[in-house]
Parts: C-alpha cells; sequence; structure tokens
C-alpha cells in the first residue's frame, strides 16, 4: 500500500472513529477503582475520585439532594457584615483544609434561621467536589437510629460505624432538644472515637461553645480542640434569621 493511501485510510478511520467517552474521571472511567498487577494478581485499586463518588451516592440516598446541590458557598447571601464575615471565614477553614490538609474541624453556632446549616452544606459540598468524603447525619436522627438497635451489637456497631467512619462527618443541629443519660453515651461515644482518630467534622448547633462545656465537658473540651479555633459564632437576635430575610 502506498503512503498516499495509507494516510487517506488513516484519515478516514480518524474521522469515523466514535467518540472518545466523557468521564467525570478519566483515570478509572468513573468506576471508582483502577486495576494494577500485583504479584502477578490484577488488584484493584481505590482511585482518588471514590470518596467522593461514595459521598454523593450517599447523598442521592438522602432524598435531600436537590435541597443540598442549591447550598453552596456561592448561593449563601451575605449583605450583612456578620454574613460576610461568616462567609469569608469558611471559604478560609475551606481552603486551609484543602490545601494544608489541617484536619481541624468546623463548628458553627446560631439561631435557628441563621444559616449556618447553609454554610455547613455548603462547606461539606466543597469537600466532596474535592474528594474528601463527607456524611451529612442530623444529630437528632443519629440518636434515634442508634437507640433503635441497641439491643443488637452487631447492628448498633454497623450503625455505629456510619458516624466514625467518614472522613468527614457533619452533625447538623447537635445538642437540639432534651438530653437522656443514654443520648450522652452515644454523644461520647462518637465524638470521642472522631476525636482519637484525628477525623474532623462540621458542626452545627444552637447552643453557644460555653453552653455545650456546661453540657458536658469532656465532649466539649474534645470539640473544642479540634476546631483549632475554626469557630463561627452568629450574633443573636431575631433581625439575623436568615429564614425570615426577604419577609420583614
Ligand atoms: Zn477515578
Amino acid at each position: 500500500m502506498d503512503a498516499v493511501l495509507l494516510d487517506r485510510l488513516k484519515a478516514t478511520l480518524e474521522k469515523h472513529a466514535p467518540e472518545p467517552a466523557k468521564y467525570d474521571c478519566p483515570k478509572c472511567e468513573d468506576r471508582g477503582y483502577t486495576f494494577e498487577i500485583k504479584d502477578g494478581y490484577e488488584v484493584a485499586v481505590p482511585c482518588s475520585c471514590l470518596e467522593k463518588r461514595q459521598s454523593i451516592e450517599k447523598l442521592a440516598l438522602s432524598n435531600l439532594t436537590e435541597v443540598f446541590r442549591q447550598k453552596t458557598i456561592n448561593s449563601f447571601k451575605a449583605d450583612k457584615e456578620w454574613q460576610i464575615k461568616a462567609k469569608n471565614e469558611v471559604i478560609r477553614y475551606i481552603n486551609d483544609f484543602l490545601k494544608k490538609e489541617t484536619n481541624a474541624s468546623l463548628i458553627l453556632c446560631g439561631n435557628p434561621g441563621s444559616g449556618k446549616t447553609h454554610l455547613g452544606i455548603g462547606t461539606m459540598l466543597e469537600l466532596i467536589n474535592n474528594n474528601v468524603g463527607c456524611v451529612y447525619k442530623e444529630y437528632i436522627s443519629m440518636l434515634t437510629n442508634l437507640k433503635q438497635v441497641i439491643n443488637e451489637e452487631e447492628e448498633f456497631i454497623r450503625e455505629l460505624e456510619k458516624y466514625i467512619n467518614p472522613r468527614v462527618l457533619f452533625l447538623d443541629d447537635f445538642l437540639k432538644g432534651e438530653v437522656t443519660s443514654a443520648d450522652r453515651k452515644y454523644i461520647y461515644k462518637v465524638i470521642n472515637t472522631r476525636y482519637l482518630k484525628g477525623k474532623p467534622m462540621i458542626i452545627s448547633t444552637e447552643k453557644s461553645i460555653k453552653e455545650i462545656l456546661m453540657f458536658d465537658e469532656a465532649v466539649g473540651s474534645r470539640i473544642v480542640e479540634m476546631t483549632q479555633n475554626n469557630i463561627i459564632t452568629f450574633p443573636r437576635g431575631i433581625e439575623n434569621n436568615y429564614r425570615l430575610r426577604n419577609i420583614i
């Protein structure tokens, strides 16, 4: 075959070549794993996108996906000084977490409707986008789920692992409502295990740091230490209610 014909054939083949598949992660082609040969065997190696993939899957299961997806850092409207400050502090926290790999926790203290959950979810979304596995859990539902399986040891451990294993756990509305002595044990178990493993949390709460310390000094002091000063306190008062902002 002469060279001209060969070139023409090549050009034709290229023209009709199938579109290259588009993957979110070309490295593993969205499988979450890559395959390597080790000692003559093919082994699956978790890809750097796996944590993100699993977080998104969990979000999808939580029914909150759409609401979640809208609560980005960018969509947090900051027109008051304290809102701008809170938003900037959260952005700094995210940057430090990703660039310096600080493992610091973040706590957002404020009234209902102050926007703390929005900023917490926004933080989580940013971390997920950077392949940091995050799990969202409402504090009350964590306690309910743990209590339901208290008499079945294996089930209980499996439930507990949901809050202990994730790289980052977002506990929403921490210490909401009455706390029984049984609750106190579970709270300590989750917080202390994460503390010992150096696993960060995002916490939103209506309590102040002082109130958390008064509730339980062991729990409170661990949380304070984990935050490494990433404590955002929203000013109290109805005028700061983020949800009512457009109504008043
Ligand atoms: Zn991948």
